[in-house]
């Protein structure tokens, strides 16, 4: 008799299911194939096309940002967020390093050095007590207004939160630390699209919000992304740097800075397009099925990971904090043994080779739970 046994039988009856379940499966219940079918037909598949902009429109529009800008994916959106707003090579970004290596890679590609705090123990995202300490003990502000390393000597440019999971992090004072430390604040809200903190949308708490709508995202048109911000200049030169530095002329190419080719393409903007019209379906869809973990995991060990107060998380992962490495590992070897996927969080950005000689805070929480999350199937349920 296998321990979780009852577990493996609950996850197949709430996915009415024998075969076996993947940990997120994207669901194409819409316009996918009218929209897709439309670019094919216009033959304008790639760089220019009515679906990016719609898209970029609608993003925002859902959002409540002024401006969104589609790209080819979320880490070059997290890539432009750096450039656009000024970071800079030898520059140092605060961040988590219990967070997916897209985060701490698209730092590296600005030639920053990121720099990794704790994460709260409830939301898993950064903690801003842990942020304002380490602040407090190793930051110092120049005479030019910015916040020195007192360490390194290096300039703290920006803090790129992330809301694991779709769990809503502590935003709202994180935000207040970032404008007392004038670091530039950019969410990285891949995992949170549609999560809502205070009644304001993710990615919407500081100068820009990045999203990824890769395949196991809660929305997905294959490999996607945008960022989304209220300024109108950040806004512009996003969509010129995107876009390959082009200045719109009716037949001449001239480029005026070195440009990314990091634009989506409008086939997979007819995808996103449609995806987008279900994506209140799917959250409510997941959040139900939270509910439904939630129950089961009552009065047992295991403990069932919640939104907090205030929060209304779009639960993109549902995951779970056991006992110990140990009942994780066992965990883990039924579950997927047994045709049930089940995945344990990252390992710690710190601990990898590139990022192994980053300062970091000591990580206490990022560790205890690097060792204990485990996420369970989170598919919408048609
Ligand atoms: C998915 C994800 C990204 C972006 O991934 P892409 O595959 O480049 O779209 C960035 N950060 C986090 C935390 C993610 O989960």
């Amino acid at each position: 008799m296998e321990k979780y046994n009852s577990l493996i039988g609950f996850i197949r009856k709430t996915f009415n299911s024998e075969d076996f379940i993947p940990l997120h499966a994207p669901h194409f219940g819409g316009n996918e194939k009218k929209y897709v079918n439309e670019t094919i037909d216009s033959t304008f598949v790639s760089s220019v096309g009515e679906f990016v902009n719609r898209f970029e429109k609608e993003i925002a529009q859902y959002t409540g940002a002024k401006y969104g800008i589609a790209t080819v994916n979320g880490t070059s959106a997290l890539h432009m967020a750096m450039l656009v707003t000024g970071v800079q090579q030898n520059d140092e970004v605060l961040t988590q390093s219990l967070t997916f290596i897209a985060t701490a890679n698209a730092i590296s590609y600005i030639g920053a050095h990121p720099v990794f705090v704790d994460v709260d123990r409830d939301t898993m995202g950064l903690s801003p007590k842990a942020l304002q300490n380490f602040l407090e003990k190793n930051g110092k502000k120049g005479a030019d207004g910015f916040t020195y390393n007192n360490t390194t000597g290096r300039r703290i440019a920006a803090c790129i939160p992330m809301h694991t999971f779709g769990l809503p992090s502590r935003i709202d004072e994180i935000a207040a630390i970032c404008e007392e430390w004038n670091l530039v604040l950019i969410e990285d809200a891949a995992e949170s699209l549609g999560s809502i903190y205070k009644g304001q949308q993710s990615g919407r708490f500081g100068k820009i919000g990045t999203f990824s709508f890769n395949g196991n995202k809660t929305i997905t048109c294959g490999g996607g992304g945008a960022l989304i911000t209220d300024d109108e200049a950040i806004a512009k030169r996003a969509k010129h740097l995107t876009t390959q530095a082009k200045i719109p002329h009716p037949w001449k190419f001239q480029h005026d800075e070195i440009g990314y080719n990091y634009r989506m393409p409008n086939l997979n903007a007819a995808l996103i397009c449609a995806q987008m019209e279900q994506l209140d379906r799917f959250i409510d869809n997941k959040r139900q099925l939270a509910g439904l973990y939630d129950n089961f995991f009552k009065n047992s060990d295991i403990e069932f990971v919640k939104e907090i107060e205030d929060a209304k998380a779009n639960y993109w992962f549902n995951a779970i904090i056991v006992e110990n490495e140990q009942e994780r590992d066992l965990l883990l070897t039924e579950t997927n043994n047994a045709g049930v996927m089940t995945r344990p969080i990252w390992d710690l950005m710190s601990s990898l080779p590139m990022f192994k000689n980053c300062q970091h805070d000591g990580l206490e929480n990022s560790i205890w739970l690097s060792e204990r999350v485990v996420n369970l199937p989170s598919s919408f349920r048609p």
